[in-house]
């Protein structure tokens, strides 16, 4: 058992999306190695460079914690890119990247059945939201690809100008659509800056699944509890249901 964390009453969940909702090997191992297809310009000798470059293996297709292609957006992924090689200018090359991420969104794999979990945690009364270092249209795509747009009260990605992981500014911005305090609110996630951006704001509960890149030594530090994946979300959140709210 996790040592017991005092719980506060949570009336919302922010997501991270890759390695959280999503798979992240298998939904973006393919998408890492045509992004870095695509900013290698036809030179087939930097591919694996610019993979590597991201803290991607380019034989075993694992991604590392906390690195470029694990945790960054599209513009510092092409920043990275170019600065491993990329002939592209680094804006040219994130807006490339943005397009690709969009396709990509209705071949990623889920971590669970999505619909019924995210129905599930709304019949609670939860407000649920998303806040990804993807673009917002990519996000949106695969919200709407799994069945869950209609459960999400909130989607931000790193274009929707409330700033970028680690800064607080997604999750702010979550609680101000939703109402809720930062106190109210848990932060899950696969990457400490997701763990991070719930720290910088406030959140009542850093909870760090392991379906993603992280791993509990890297998440430890910063996460109140770590579980498996977002299915033992309900062992940490003890939202009162709807019928038992103490009236
Ligand atoms: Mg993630």
């Amino acid at each position: 058992m996790t040592p017991p964390v005092p719980t506060p009453a949570i009336g919302g969940i922010l997501f991270d999306k890759d390695g959280t909702l999503l798979r992240y090997d298998e939904s973006w191992g393919p998408v890492n190695r045509e992004a870095a297809r695509i900013a290698a310009a036809g030179n087939a000798q930097l591919e694996p460079r610019l993979l590597i470059a991201g803290g991607m293996d380019p034989v075993t297709g694992q991604t590392m914690a906390d690195s470029l292609l694990a945790a960054g957006n599209a513009a510092e992924i092409a920043e990275g890119f170019v600065a491993a090689g990329s002939p592209f200018e680094p804006e040219t090359l994130a807006a490339e990247l943005d397009a690709l991420f969009v396709r990509a969104a209705e071949f990623s794999v889920p971590v669970t059945d999505l619909a019924p979990l995210f129905a599930q945690l709304k019949e609670r009364g939860l407000k649920l939201g998303i806040a990804s270092s993807d673009n917002e249209m990519a996000i949106r795509r695969t919200a709407e690809h799994f069945g869950i747009a209609g459960h999400v009260d909130f989607i931000a990605g790193y274009d929707s100008g409330f700033g970028a992981k680690p800064g607080p500014g997604m999750f702010l911005a979550f609680c101000d659509a939703t109402g809720l305090a930062p106190a109210q609110v848990a932060m899950v996630g696969d990457n400490n800056h997701d763990m991070l951006m719930g720290r910088a704001g406030g959140a009542g509960l850093n909870i760090a699944v392991l379906s993603g890149t992280g791993t509990r030594e890297t998440l430890s530090k910063l996460a109140d509890h770590c579980v498996e994946d977002i299915t033992a979300l309900e062992t940490v959140i003890t939202a009162p249901r709807k019928t038992a709210a103490g009236e």
